[in-house]
Parts: C-alpha cells; sequence; structure tokens
C-alpha cells in the first residue's frame, strides 16, 4: 500500500505539467488526520483561459473529429487499461485527501474503467437518421459535437465523476477543460497521467485544479466554452446558469439531494435496514444520492429504527486507509455544519436514536453516524442536504401520505420504496417525482443506467446510454437531389 503521497502536483493544460500561471499553490489536506499532506499548482483565470485556448485548439484541428469513432473507442480502452499501472496510487490518494475507506477507494478503478468502456464501446453506436421527404430529397441527421466541454467537478467522487463526463465528450468528439475539487484533486491528475501514456491527443483533455471562486467561476463564464457540465451544490449550480445564461450555451446540472425510501409494512426488515444503512453511511452519507430519509409505516416503524440504529452502531469510524467503515467527513467546516443541523434537529423536538455529535478522541473530521426518529417533514432536517452520515426517519399511515412525504422538498434526485407488492411497487414508483427510483435496494441501477436529478436536483442524464445525447447537437442536413 503506497503511504506517501507526492509532495506537489501540477495541472495538465495542452499536453503538458504546468505550475499556476500565477505561480501560487494550494495546500490539500487529509481529513482523518486534519493535516496538509501536499500542494497542488493553483489554477486562475489566466490558466483558465490557456486550457480552453488548447481544447479550442485541438477541437478546431479535428483530430478527435477526424478520427473513426471505433478509434476514438479505443482510446477509451487504452485509459482504462492505463488505470491499472496507477491502481494503487489511486486508491491511497482517495483515502488521503477525499477520506473514502480503502475499499471505496479501490473501488473508484474498476467503476472508472467501466465508465471508460462502456462509453467506448458505444463510440461506434451513435446512429443518425434518415428522414423521408418524398421523391427528389435525402434528408439524414448528424450527432454534432459541442466544441469545448467545460466541467466543474466536486471533491467527494471526482474520479469516476469526471471521467464519465470526459468519456462522453471524447467519444462524442468535444474536447475538455475540466476544473477538479480543490479538496481532493489528486485522483485527477493520475487520470490526466493515464491520458498521456494512452495517446490522447494534446488538448482534448485539461485538467486545472484551482478555487471554485477564481477558477470555476473563470471557466463557467469564459467566452469560448460551448457546454458546461457542472456536478455539485444547487447554489453553485444557479451560478453557473446565470453564467451559461449569458452565452446561451448549454448545460448538464447534477445537483443535490434530499432522498427519501418508503418502507411499507410487507417489506423484508432485514433487507431494508442493511440498504438504508448502506444508503446513507457509505462514505459518511457524502453522496448525492444518499437515502438520507427514511420514511416508514408506522406499524413497522419501531422495528426498523432498532435494526437501523443496531447497524449505525456496529460501524467502525476512523481513518479509511486503515479500513474502517466509516470515514471522515471532508472538512471541518462540513463537520461544523452537519452538527450544526443536528443541534437544530433536536431543538425543533426531533429524537436522536444514536449519534447526533462528532466522534470524540479523534484529530479528523468524523461524525457518528446518527438516526434521527420522531421527524416531521416540515422539520429543517427533512428538508436539508446534510451531506453527512446522517438519517431521519418519518412515520407514515397512508400510500398517498408516504408519497406526499417523499415528493415534499425541492429536491429530485432518487427516491425508494421497499415492499414485496409488486402492483404497489410499480405504482409508487410511478408517483415518485425522482430521476431514479430504486426498489428494494438502493442503488439499485449503476454506469448502464440514466443518472440525474429532477426539480432542484438538476437537468440532463450522465451515465447510461442516454449521457451521450447530453454532450451532442443534432444537425440536419436536407439534400435536393
Ligand atoms: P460545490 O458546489 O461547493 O462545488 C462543486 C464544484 O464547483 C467544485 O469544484 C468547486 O470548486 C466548484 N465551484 C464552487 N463555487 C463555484 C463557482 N462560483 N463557480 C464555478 N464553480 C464553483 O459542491 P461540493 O461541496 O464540492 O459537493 C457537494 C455537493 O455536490 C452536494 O450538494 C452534492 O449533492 C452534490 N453532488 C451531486 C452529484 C450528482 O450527480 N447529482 C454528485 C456528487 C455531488
Amino acid at each position: 500500500m503506497i503511504t506517501e503521497i507526492r509532495p506537489y502536483w501540477k495541472n495538465y493544460i495542452g499536453g503538458k505539467w504546468v505550475d499556476g500561471s500565477e505561480g501560487g499553490r494550494l495546500a490539500v489536506s487529509n481529513p482523518a488526520t486534519g493535516q496538509p499532506i501536499c500542494e497542488v499548482a493553483r489554477g486562475t483565470a489566466r490558466d483558465i483561459d490557456t486550457a480552453v485556448a488548447a481544447a479550442r485548439a485541438c477541437f478546431n484541428s479535428r483530430v478527435l473529429l477526424d478520427m473513426p469513432p471505433h478509434e476514438r473507442g479505443a482510446l477509451m480502452f487504452r485509459i482504462a487499461d492505463e488505470l491499472d499501472k496507477a491502481a494503487d496510487e489511486i486508491a491511497a490518494v482517495e483515502c488521503y485527501d477525499n477520506g473514502k475507506t480503502l475499499a471505496n477507494g479501490r473501488g473508484e478503478i474498476p467503476l472508472t474503467q467501466r465508465y471508460l468502456r462502456y462509453y467506448g464501446g458505444m463510440a461506434d453506436k451513435l446512429e443518425g437518421r434518415q428522414i423521408p421527404l418524398g421523391a427528389g430529397l435525402l434528408d439524414y441527421t448528424i450527432h454534432a459535437p459541442y466544441g469545448v466541454s467545460a466541467q466543474i467537478v466536486p471533491w467527494n467522487g471526482p474520479l469516476p465523476v469526471g471521467a464519465r463526463s470526459i468519456a462522453c465528450a471524447l467519444v462524442t468528439g468535444n474536447t475538455v477543460v475540466l476544473k477538479s475539487p480543490e479538496d481532493s484533486p489528486l485522483s485527477l491528475f493520475l487520470f490526466a497521467e493515464a491520458c498521456e501514456r494512452a495517446g490522447v491527443p494534446e488538448g482534448a483533455v485539461n485538467i486545472v485544479c484551482g478555487l471554485g471562486a477564481e477558477a470555476g467561476t473563470a471557466l463557467a463564464a469564459h467566452d469560448d466554452i460551448d457546454h458546461i457540465v457542472f456536478t455539485g451544490s444547487v447554489e453553485t449550480g444557479k451560478s453557473v446558469l446565470r453564467a451559461a445564461a449569458e452565452r446561451v450555451i448549454p448545460c448538464v446540472m447534477e445537483l443535490g439531494g434530499k432522498s427519501g425510501g418508503i418502507v411499507f409494512p410487507d417489506a423484508d426488515l432485514g433487507q431494508v435496514a442493511a440498504s438504508a444503512a448502506a444508503g446513507i453511511f457509505k462514505h459518511a452519507g457524502q453522496i448525492c444520492s444518499a437515502g438520507s430519509r427514511l420514511i416508514v409505516h408506522r406499524s413497522v416503524y419501531d422495528e426498523v429504527v432498532s435494526r437501523l440504529v443496531a447497524k449505525a452502531e456496529a460501524l467502525s469510524v476512523g481513518p479509511g486507509i486503515d479500513d474502517c467503515d466509516l470515514g471522515p467527513l471532508i472538512s471541518a467546516r462540513q463537520l461544523d455544519r452537519v452538527e450544526a443541523l443536528c443541534r437544530a434537529g433536536v431543538s425543533e423536538g426531533a429524537m436522536l436514536a444514536t449519534g447526533g455529535t462528532r466522534v470524540a478522541g479523534l484529530d479528523g473530521y468524523f461524525m457518528a453516524p446518527t438516526v434521527f426518529t420522531d421527524v416531521r417533514p416540515d422539520m429543517r432536517i427533512a428538508q436539508e442536504e446534510f451531506f453527512g452520515p446522517v438519517v431521519v426517519v418519518i412515520p407514515f399511515d397512508t400510500t398517498d401520505e408516504a408519497i406526499a412525504i417523499a415528493n415534499g422538498t425541492d429536491y429530485g434526485l432518487a427516491a425508494g420504496l421497499y415492499t414485496r407488492d409488486l402492483t404497489l411497487a410499480h405504482t409508487v414508483a410511478d408517483r415518485l417525482v425522482a430521476g431514479q427510483v430504486y426498489v428494494n435496494q438502493w442503488w439499485a441501477g449503476g454506469v448502464e443506467t440514466p443518472f440525474g436529478g429532477m426539480k432542484r436536483s438538476g437537468y440532463g442524464r450522465e451515465k447510461g446510454q442516454e449521457a451521450l445525447l447530453g454532450y451532442v447537437q443534432t444537425k440536419n442536413v436536407g439534400i435536393k437531389l
């Protein structure tokens, strides 16, 4: 296992590894200790300019566009293969800068490879249509790339989230400038190294780390980008959308969530407890589609709570590199926020069944796995995203009430339900307002299934075949023969 982190990392722009143009550096810390572990070049507006110019030059050169689609696909396969060489280092940096558990850190590599191979395999299968117009006319459509795709990635899953968007962009002939997250930038640098070794053309992929308020705003507002993929919070998403509106460019918006799972009385309660615990405690709840609300029929409420609490209290909490079950939150700020929202829950009258505070005696930003009971749907803890290991359990009496509670937030990323009754499952799935509905297993779905939000959780889809359509625009060609 790698324990030494390289002390300094450069940005990857135009096929070269470069310092910040203004000489600045950003410190990266380990959330499990609070201690700095390395520095990265600080990308500013000037570096974003250089990166966009490199991406534009590459796009205009048509090097990707003129490549037969199957060769663009082969390029994705080569990047995936190259990631094998970096697997140990990727797993380590995911623990050290991101706070992932070792198992999760290791899991990021095959997941990322699957995205690359999935979209690599689709590169030569995105076909246009021929539209009949009658004698003497020929009409067909082309999936044209947008051009330079600007991508902004959050800290919680930078490698797979970044790689899946880059893969969609490249196989459709776009070029990319990606602003990596300042809290956990390292795995995407290793991805850029894999791109370089795989022979990705210079300028096709540019990875710039910088602060959101500096490099992020500069990228979203840049005059020479054609497309934005943003994954992050609703508030930041709104500011990115305002910048995009100025230049009328399309966006894929993957934003936050407050996803609820409904537990009907006939559900397998052992399955419910295991699925609900995984759904909220994986990566300490720092997953956009975490199951942060559990909406439980009153007749099984106490039973579900006691099983869930037992699961929460059985988890080991500590540094991911030590293979604990639950790692830290990303920052002191985020830990303060989660704790403060827990206190708000208590003051609004919710009961803490377990957890509710940081873990005493550990140096990093560790939050105890937390279960709230006696929660009303209008409480702040039932409406606001924690982005931490906190689940609120809300009772219901009728199916209509359960659906109303599940749909009763601003978000619409994911929803779930647990029942053995297929008719009930289909009926409720139809009425839940969410981009994905999980039945009897939180996160049922994967690389192949479209993922994205409704309502304030955003729009556009990543993952699955559908994602590719977010990276192309239809061009119609009509010909008088
Ligand atoms: P964030 O919005 O603070 O930051 C996301 C990215 O945007 C970072 O790279 C950041 O540097 C950049 N950024 C910040 N301010 C910016 C600005 N003004 N202009 C341009 N870029 C800016 O989010 P976060 O804290 O990194 O991530 C957590 C949030 O992301 C949660 O709300 C979570 O639900 C959401 N998320 C959503 C998905 C999804 O697929 N729907 C996936 C992961 C995370």
